[in-house]
C-alpha cells in the first residue's frame, strides 16, 4: 500500500472499481479510458511501482499476473487473441505508478505499437 497511489486505493476498495477477476496477488478491473472493446487492468495487491522495479525476488509474482491475464482473457472470452502490454517508465507511456498489466481485445492490433 503506497499512500497517494490510485491503484492502491482501487484495491483497498477506497475507490470503487468492477472486479472481473481476483486472487491472493492481483486483482482486475476496466479500464476507465479504454483502447479496445475490451480493455481491463491486471493489478498486484503489492505496490510495486513499475516493472523497472522487479527483480529476481518478483519471478513468482510476474508469472502469477501473466497467468492472470490469459484467465482474464478467458472469462472475456478473447477466443480470437488479444494483447497484453507493460507501459514502464515516461518513453513506455507510462501514468500510472503502480505495475499493472493491460489485457486489449476485441479488435486487431497493429504493429508496432504507437
Ligand atoms: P498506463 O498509462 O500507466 O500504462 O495505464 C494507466 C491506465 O489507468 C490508463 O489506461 C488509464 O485510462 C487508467 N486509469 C486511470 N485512472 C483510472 C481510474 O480511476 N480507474 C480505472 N479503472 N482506470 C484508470
Ligand atoms: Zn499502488
Amino acid at each position: 500500500m503506497s499512500s497517494g497511489c490510485l491503484f492502491c486505493k482501487i484495491i483497498t476498495g477506497m475507490i470503487p472499481a468492477q472486479r472481473v477477476y481476483e486472487d491472493e496477488v492481483c486483482i482486475a478491473f476496466p479500464d476507465i479510458n479504454p483502447q479496445s472493446l475490451t480493455h481491463i487492468l491486471v493489478v498486484p495487491k503489492e505496490h510495486l511501482s513499475s516493472l523497472a522495479e522487479a527483480g529476481p525476488e518478483h519471478t513468482e509474482l510476474l508469472g502469477k499476473l501473466m497467468a492472470a491475464a490469459a484467465e482474464v482473457a478467458r472469462i472475456k472470452k478473447l477466443d480470437r487473441g488479444y494483447r497484453v502490454v507493460v507501459n514502464t517508465g515516461a518513453e513506455g507511456g507510462q501514468t500510472v505508478h503502480h505495475l499493472h498489466l493491460h489485457v486489449l481485445g476485441g479488435r486487431h492490433m497493429g504493429w508496432p505499437p504507437g
